[in-house]
């Protein structure tokens, strides 16, 4: 114990003296960081602080499988983003890192303890929270769901499992023009071989019967205000075979958009622009007559009220308000915000509404300082305002907003101010041995809570292969949290 101390005060003295590195190394890291999250941002953090050699990691998860997003965002469909599982597996295996999964800071742990167990946390829990229209009917109609809830539910998250979804209508509207509502609409246009992918059976069985005949995805602003990106745009129009259309019809003509005008558009945003006009002016036969649903981007519509039928409470209706743009010239600004047209209201006749607007982060910590606008933790280059051994990175950091590479830029950009740190000598306590999962131990401990290991979720890993292999699919996920912690009691054992 005395010389473990003695070692890490030793150590500290050399980094600071040298600035940059260390004058001798020891097989006894003592530069302890915990990561709470074990998604993108947990990892390319994790995977960057390794670069310091005196630096061990603790990534705490309060799932007991890893991954976040990748394994419960990231559509079925869409196998090749997930490759990205090995380079996180990688980082896992370095004997610097430990993976602690059951583990919930807010509940089964408190920030203070992991703040006194680790000379830094590093905070990487992501934007589990939705973002609300605040509209008539929105919370109390049955069949109106959160785009998180419908993605949890067709990828398996403990939580949403159950979730009550009927897909027995003939039309849904999706609410929102990000790449979120295209995964959604896409899953429900049943792209081919779904039931190969790893999507959940209970899902598959369900989407396969559907009745949905015709699908809305509506935006408050115009064909040049959309989130979506162009290979998932072109993907899903593909899909559909020809069924897609605009609302309002005349809108690009309206606003006498030409070739010209879209060549003063950023390159992304012209071949987006460029890929809504022609599927607009293309001119189908007879669209009814071809089968599937028919996919109808509907535009500057601001949802204002969801009508429930009376006698079963489920979604009859929304009711959309016309938007127009001041100016003309708007129409082209990515940043235009449409004004509403008063009395132009439209009733859309639907079963089912999936809102997905967006998410912003729970805030685990009173003393977290909140960036309302991003719905994010107020930072600067991932340092947590207002405390010195506390970061963020990933969504948390940055608001729920872009790719996983982009999550690896700000994951990196973060662990690079706590080597930074580490080296100028402003991380507290850096002098101080930190006894790190021990203490945690202890209270997990206490509360009787078990903990996953890495090699455990190869275990669990191994099984959903082979179960998924029997099903003829790539995995069949476990759903239940006790299932999982069974199979990790039963190794034990
Ligand atoms: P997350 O991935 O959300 O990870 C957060 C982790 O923290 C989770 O494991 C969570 O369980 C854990 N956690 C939460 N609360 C606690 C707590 N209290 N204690 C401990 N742990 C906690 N990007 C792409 O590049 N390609 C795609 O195809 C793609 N598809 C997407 C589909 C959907 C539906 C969504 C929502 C996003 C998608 N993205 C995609 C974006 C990508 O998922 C994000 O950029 C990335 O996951 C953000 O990483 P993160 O680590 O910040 O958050
Ligand atoms: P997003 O891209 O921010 O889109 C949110 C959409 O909701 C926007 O169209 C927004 O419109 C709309 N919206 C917000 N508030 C609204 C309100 N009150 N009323 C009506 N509409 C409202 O978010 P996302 O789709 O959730 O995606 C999150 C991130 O994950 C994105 O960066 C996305 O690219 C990424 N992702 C990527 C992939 C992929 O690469 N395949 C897949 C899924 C997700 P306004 O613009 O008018 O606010």
């Amino acid at each position: 114990m005395l010389f473990t101390k003695y070692l890490c005060v030793t150590k500290h003295i050399g980094s600071l003296l040298n600035n940059s590195s260390y004058l001798y190394s020891t097989s006894s890291s003592s530069i302890k960081i915990a990561i709470v999250g074990s998604g993108p941002a947990g990892f390319y953090t994790t995977q960057k602080l390794l670069k310091n050699p005196d630096v061990d990691v603790d990534i705490y998860e309060k799932l007991p499988v890893p991954f976040g997003l990748v394994r419960y965002g990231v559509a079925p469909d869409h196998a090749e983003v997930k490759n990205v599982i090995n380079t996180f597996t990688g980082v896992a295996n370095s004997d610097r890192v430990n993976f602690y999964g059951n583990v919930n800071l807010g509940t089964t742990v408190a920030m203070e303890d992991l703040m006194e167990a680790y000379h830094a946390v590093v905070l990487c829990y992501g934007s589990a929270q939705d973002k609300f229209l605040d509209i008539e009917g929105e919370s109390t109609t049955k069949n109106t769901i959160s785009a998180r809830n419908f993605v949890g539910w067709y990828n398996g998250v403990p939580e949403d499992k159950d979730l009550k979804i009927n897909l027995d209508c003939d039309t849904a509207c999706i609410i929102g023009q990000g790449n979120v509502a295209l995964d959604c609409a896409r899953i429900l246009l049943k792209p081919a071989n779904l039931e190969k992918t790893d999507i959940t059976s209970y899902a598959q069985k369900i989407i396969d019967k559907s009745k949905i005949r015709r699908l809305y995805i509506i935006g408050r602003r115009g064909p040049l205000q959309i989130s979506f990106s162009t290979k998932e745009l072109r993907e899903l129009i593909k899909l559909n075979e020809g069924r897609t259309r605009i609302e309002p019809e005349e809108i690009f003509t309206d606003y006498e958009v030409n070739l010209l005008k879209l060549k003063k558009l950023t390159r992304q945003r012209r071949r987006l622009t460029e890929l809504l006009l022609n599927t607009s002016t293309a001119t189908i036969k007879d669209r009814n007559q071809l089968d599937g649903i028919e996919l109808i981007f509907k535009f500057l519509s601001k949802p204002i009220k969801i009508k429930p039928d009376e006698r079963t409470g489920n979604v009859k209706s929304l009711v959309v308000q016309r938007m127009k743009f001041e100016e003309e010239k708007e129409f082209m600004s990515e940043t235009a915000k449409p004004i509403e047209m008063t009395n132009e209201l439209e009733t859309i006749d639907c079963g089912l509404i999936i809102r997905s607007i967006g998410f912003k982060a729970v805030m685990i910590d009173k003393s977290l300082p909140i960036d309302h606008r991003l719905g994010a933790i107020l930072n600067t280059n991932g340092r947590v305002q207002g405390h010195r051994n506390l970061y963020c990175s990933g969504w948390l950091a940055t608001g729920a907003s872009g790719v996983i590479a982009g999550t690896l830029n700000s994951s990196h950009l973060t662990a690079q101010s706590i080597l930074d740190d580490i080296n100028r000598g402003d991380l507290p306590n850096l002098n101080r041995c930190k006894k790190g999962f021990s203490i945690i131990k202890q209270i997990l401990d206490s509360k009787s809570v078990p903990v996953v290991h890495f090699n455990d979720w190869l275990r669990i890993d191994e099984l959903e292969r082979k179960l998924g292999q029997a099903l003829g699919k790539t995995r069949e996920k476990f759903v239940d949290v006790e299932k999982m912690l069974e199979i990790v009691v039963d190794k034990e054992s």
